[in-house]
């Protein structure tokens, strides 16, 4: 089978704390939780095929995840089960400021047991862009899996698409993040950083100065530095610019940046799944799909259930 995208990383169960009004006792809602699948439902409400490679357990959470996924209409022929390692939880903390933190049930769960010899080489070699991040880099057997995936990927010349998705503490400190996340940079060709991931990556405090840094130093095609409510500065072959997000009732910003990127990574395979060549209007084209389902995702609660149809992108850029 032909997919137009496949995705390699982390998947997990999210427990979230919700209140009832005018109950004293506080319950967790069971979500799917993992950027790379999040991006997979984006793309795939945004009529793409769309597959996803990675381990969960052979438990009743592993099942939960994986009905999940063909729910959203993301193929789960690359994901395997483990027998020994438990699917990973995350309990979902709120701060008074609105920030999450994470406290994980299990470290390192399934997901980050990930074997080389378990990744479907051939779901890769059926796909025209291979999307990654740098959570199944944090923990051994998924981060040899990960190399391998990305040397296929590069061998077979597909486009490889990075969102590094910094969560520093899943790494031992911060050089070996550092590092670790610079080690997969050669291999991607279109690259998705915040402000604050590009000023750790590089070290500088200037925007553009930064952004120049990681494009040249590692020969990316696409480069987003996505800005929240400002949208997104982009540099591309000799194009630089930024364009604006939308302005949205935003109510809950988890996947925004998930949602970026499938949007975004939608209208690139329109034109063809490579970004050089393409003029700069074709650019900020394919960047406005992104900035637009980035801020529809803000006006719903969630990560996949956030994710905007392409008719709801659609609407919202003829505006
Ligand atoms: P991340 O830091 O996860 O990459 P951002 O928070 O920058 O993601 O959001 C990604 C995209 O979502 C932005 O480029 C923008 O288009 C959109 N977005 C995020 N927050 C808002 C907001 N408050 N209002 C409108 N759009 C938003």
């Amino acid at each position: 089978m032909k997919f137009d995208i496949v995705a390699l990383g982390e998947l997990l169960i999210d427990f979230t704390p919700k209140t009832v009004p005018g109950e004293d006792e506080t319950y967790f809602q069971k979500n799917a939780g993992g950027a790379p699948a999040n991006v997979l439902a984006a793309l795939a409400r945004q009529g793409k095929r769309t597959a996803f490679i990675g381990k969960v357990g052979a438990d009743s959470f592993g099942s939960f995840l994986a009905s999940v996924l063909e729910d959203s209409g993301v193929s789960t022929s690359g994901l395997v089960y483990s027998d020994t390692a438990s699917t990973t939880l995350a309990f979902v903390e709120l701060n008074s400021d609105g920030d999450r933190s994470f406290t994980f049930y299990r470290k390192p769960g399934a997901d980050m047991m990930l074997e080389q010899s378990e990744v479907n080489l051939d779901i890769i070699a059926n796909a025209a862009i291979f999307h990654f991040g740098s959570l199944s880099m944090t923990h051994e057997p998924a981060r040899s899996a990960t190399f391998a995936a990305l040397a296929h990927a590069k061998e077979q010349g597909k486009l490889i698409s990075y969102d590094p998705n910094l969560r520093l503490p899943l790494w031992p400190d911060e050089a070996t993040a550092c590092t670790q996340i610079l080690a997969a940079m050669p291999y991607a060709d279109v690259v998705k950083v915040s402000e604050e991931e590009l000023l750790f990556l590089t070290g500088s405090q200037d925007l553009a100065t930064g952004a120049k840094q990681l494009k040249e130093r590692f020969g990316l095609s696409l480069l987003c530095v996505t800005l929240g409510e400002k949208g997104c500065y982009y540099q591309a072959g000799a194009y630089t610019g930024h364009v604006p997000a939308f302005s949205v009732q935003a109510i809950d910003t988890t996947g925004a940046g998930d949602a970026f990127m499938g949007g975004l990574l939608s209208r690139l395979l329109d034109y063809g799944a490579r970004p050089s060549g393409l003029s700069d209007q074709e650019l900020q084209d394919i960047i406005r799909h992104g900035t637009a389902s980035g801020s529809l995702a803000t006006t719903k609660r969630g990560g996949i259930p956030a994710m905007p149809s392409k008719a709801e992108v659609a609407a919202l850029l003829v505006n």
